[in-house]
């Protein structure tokens, strides 16, 4: 008997989402907070380890309706905001349609659920393609439209007008990935939920210091939650997640302190960055930077054996490698190490002439 005979052929052609555990230094490759929470309180956890988690999470729902001004029967709580996306999927079906580059799940998740994907290259500036986003609504009928915003691995944000664009041009769900919003200027489209009942927003708090604990929210029409409710695996979110996000959601001015770090490093790291010859950086609103150089394998081996490990992005936009913001010695740790790597190639200077 052959195991791969028995396996659904989408399946078998699938590759694994890559989250290998490689040896390092310095990790700045998962777009992880690189600050996480003190947890104050001392002694043990007030949690009864016999009983099920409260299934409905509804303290921690309840603390985010406030937090983001929506009633708690808007907020479906999920295993990271990877599992919504499969819920999500499962829920409305596909054709799923993705502007690329983007996160990969959304592919990969669709294509495990046997869903048709279609991506429709971003532009030259990384910029949505609207007229050909919008002939793809019209001529491949998706059902689901995911854009991440800031996009990964990218990090520009879409303009609003863009996305109401698309919203309003289509009857389908359009799901806006906020991961990285908390890093950006700007405050989301969490407001715009009541205006318009296709759009979905997706957050996590991966990103914001919390990655161990796999919480992820959507945030939706009432109705768009019931259903998505009704595929969604009963206790998906254990009781120590559930309690240790609200104690630390509580110590908001350490929420802040975390992303006003992590945007100030980004400013500093982005700055040494562009300085740097034969490297091309594109500006983000995220918690990670993209950028080019000539020989992006390369460099991202010689790194890796520096100890510093980055995302290879080369194979999906073309040249580049992709750094998470991480502590301030790090950063430098990276910059020095990359500065050496560079050196070393060209054997000349590494600063950008004035
Ligand atoms: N959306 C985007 C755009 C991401 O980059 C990531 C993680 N890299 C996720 C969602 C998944 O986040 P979570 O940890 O909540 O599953």
């Amino acid at each position: 008997m052959k195991i791969k005979n028995l396996i659904k052929p989408n399946v078998r052609s699938l590759h694994a989402y890559s989250a290998k555990e490689i040896p390092c230094k310095i990790k700045l490759d998962a777009n992880e907070s690189p600050i996480g929470f003190q947890l104050k309180r001392e002694g043990v956890m007030d949690i009864e380890t016999n009983r099920y988690p409260d299934p409905d999470a509804l303290k921690l729902r309840r603390l985010l309706s406030k937090r983001w001004k929506v009633s708690t029967d808007k907020i479906l709580h999920g295993n990271g905001s990877d599992e919504l996306i499969y819920y999500l999927i499962a829920t409305f079906g596909g054709p799923v349609l993705c502007p690329v580059p983007t996160f990969s799940m959304y592919n990969i998740i669709s294509a495990a659920l046997g869903e048709k994907t279609i991506s429709i290259p971003l532009d030259e500036n990384f910029d949505l393609d609207m007229d050909r986003m919008l002939d793809s609504v019209k001529a491949d009928m998706p059902k689901i439209i995911f854009i991440s915003s800031p996009n990964n691995p990218t990090g520009n944000s879409f303009s609003d007008d863009k996305i109401v664009r698309l919203i309003e041009s289509f009857s389908g769900i359009i799901v806006v990935d906020e991961a990285y919003q908390p890093f950006s200027d700007s405050n989301g489209l969490i407001g715009l939920i009541s205006n318009y009942r296709n759009l979905v927003i997706l957050r996590t708090l991966s990103k914001i210091g919390l990655a161990s604990l796999r919480l992820g929210f959507i945030i939706a029409d009432p109705e768009i939650v019931g259903e998505v409710n009704k595929v969604r695996l009963p206790f998906n979110v254990n009781t120590f997640s559930q309690y240790i996000a609200i104690e630390s959601l509580r110590e908001s001015g350490e929420l802040r302190a975390i992303i006003k770090e992590v945007r100030k490093e980004r400013r500093r790291l982005f700055k040494e960055l562009s300085k740097l010859n034969d490297v091309t950086t594109f500006p983000s609103d995220a918690n990670f930077i993209l950028f080019k150089v000539q020989q992006p394998e390369v460099v991202y081996r010689k790194l890796l054996k520096k100890g510093v490990l980055i995302r290879n992005v080369n194979n999906s936009v073309p040249g580049c490698l992709r750094v998470t913001i991480g502590r301030k010695d790090e950063n430098r740790f990276f910059l020095n190490s990359l500065k050496d790597v560079l050196k070393n190639e060209k054997g000349g200077a590494s600063q950008k002439d004035k």
